[in-house]
């Protein structure tokens, strides 16, 4: 219940941003109505099933350089953020509050409990010991500015006013619902997804489906776009973190290609073209009367490798000593610039993560408060910030929302 002259802060959207923003104001300003305003019934529902239901909170990426290189969009800008709020503080915060962490082999940071439940428990626990209130069905569709306070329109509801705002409506896959922040006099930059696998629906390799290669490295043709990891060959196409990655940073570029494209793959990428050269030409010396089909050259799995010498027309029944010099420069070619056709996107669920949103001139990212209209802050998704997998974007919604909530 608000006070007499109690400020009220609302916080629009009950998602990762607008959680960690509404118990850091909270925990900041004690005396302060702290509101969440959630637009559907539910609340946390990405926090639920992001991570396979495990929820992936962070990456144990701890130099603050190192953390900005993995968002595509916002890398400059969340430095600031970063020194304020890092993958450091956001073991501690959790930590703090019982939540016991695990970092996996590859960085992911994870509840020990191996459950998105953790986290929400951790949050409405938080909500209730700090007396926050939460709103669900309040859908935010004007923003008035008065003299000292703002007027906060929700569909079919009076409206309620409040002294400061803090927008983590996360990202939108329609730019639609981001005009509420445009009328306000926010540009926004138009969404396309972000994190998506690629469709190959005239390429029969992706008969080879559940084949994962550990370290290849993926060029789109006719870009600069080029990234390394291991990749998996789905019945659809490929996808795995090195196509991930690819996805993340040329969104808009292979939007502007209406996802129809070219992909390259060096499936030795460990080899430069003469150490590949020399790798082979010993190999077939060494097994020159095998025949090919008996024989595998180098570490790949074995029907990958069976499809490659088809996909190059080589007459397996030949032995290694009888392979041409023409041939030999098509296993070399293939081995390390494969191209496949690409038409179409694979998404998760909804969009897995959006590209696009409040564009970041916009925002002074010491207090992320607009910098058009003052006591207006963002966090989250919502802004035009993404990450690529790997907890990066739970981390700008935490480090986001945890300055927006000192209301500076
Ligand atoms: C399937 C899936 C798995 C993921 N897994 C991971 C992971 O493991 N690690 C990771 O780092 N990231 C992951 N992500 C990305 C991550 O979930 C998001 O980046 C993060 O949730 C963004 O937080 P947010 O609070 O900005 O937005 P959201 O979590 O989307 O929250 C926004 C909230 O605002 C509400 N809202 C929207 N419009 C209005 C309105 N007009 N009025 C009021 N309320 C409104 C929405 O209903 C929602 O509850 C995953 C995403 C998906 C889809």
């Amino acid at each position: 219940m608000l006070k007499v002259n109690q400020k009220h802060i609302a916080i629009i959207g009950g998602g990762a941003a607008g959680f960690f923003a509404a118990i850091n104001c909270k925990i900041n300003y004690p005396n302060y109505n702290v509101v969440i305003y959630e637009k559907s019934s539910k609340v946390l529902s990405k926090v639920k099933i992001s991570g396979g239901g495990r929820c992936n909170v962070a990456n144990a990426t701890f130099s603050i350089s190192e953390l900005a290189k993995h968002y595509p969009r916002g890398q400059k800008p969340l430095k600031k953020v970063f020194s304020l709020f890092n993958t450091k503080h956001t073991i501690e915060w959790f930590e703090k509050r019982g939540v016991q962490l695990i970092t996996q082999e590859d960085r992911c940071i994870f509840p020990k409990s191996q459950s998105s439940q953790t986290i929400i428990d951790c949050f409405l626990n938080e909500c209730k010991r700090l007396d926050i209130s939460i709103k669900q069905n309040y859908q935010l569709i004007g923003i008035t500015k008065n003299t000292n306070s703002f007027e906060l329109q929700f569909k079919n509801l009076a409206p309620i006013y409040a002294d400061k705002v803090i927008i983590t409506i996360g990202g939108q896959p329609k730019i639609k619902s981001l005009q509420v922040i445009e009328k306000v006099g926010h540009t926004i930059i138009s969404p396309v997804p972000s994190l998506f696998t690629f469709n190959m629906p005239n390429e029969s390799i992706t008969n080879l489906m559940g084949i994962v290669v550990e370290s290849v490295q993926v060029r789109i043709q006719s870009t600069k776009l080029i990234e390394e990891g291991s990749l998996l060959i789905t019945h659809w196409g490929m996808s795995g973190p090195a196509i991930l990655k690819l996805s993340a940073w040329g969104a808009r570029i292979l939007e502007e290609k209406q996802y129809q494209f070219k992909v390259q793959i060096n499936w030795l990428k460990d080899f430069n073209f003469n150490g590949l050269t020399n790798k082979l030409l010993s190999e077939i010396d060494k097994f020159k009367n095998k025949k090919i089909h008996n024989q595998k050259l180098v570490r790949l799995p074995s029907r990958l490798w069976d499809f490659l010498l088809v996909k190059i027309n080589l007459n397996v029944n030949k032995k290694w000593g009888e392979l041409s010099k023409k041939e030999f420069h098509r296993l070399l070619n293939v081995l390390q610039n494969d191209v496949y056709q690409v038409s179409g996107k694979t998404t998760f669920k909804e969009e897995f993560v959006t590209c696009g949103g409040v564009s970041l001139n916009e925002v002074d990212f010491n207090t992320m408060q607009s910098k058009i209209v003052k006591g207006l802050y963002f966090a989250g998704e919502v802004l035009d910030v993404d990450g690529i997998t790997g907890g990066f974007n739970f981390q700008n919604a935490w480090s986001t929302a945890f300055v927006a909530a000192q209301l500076k």
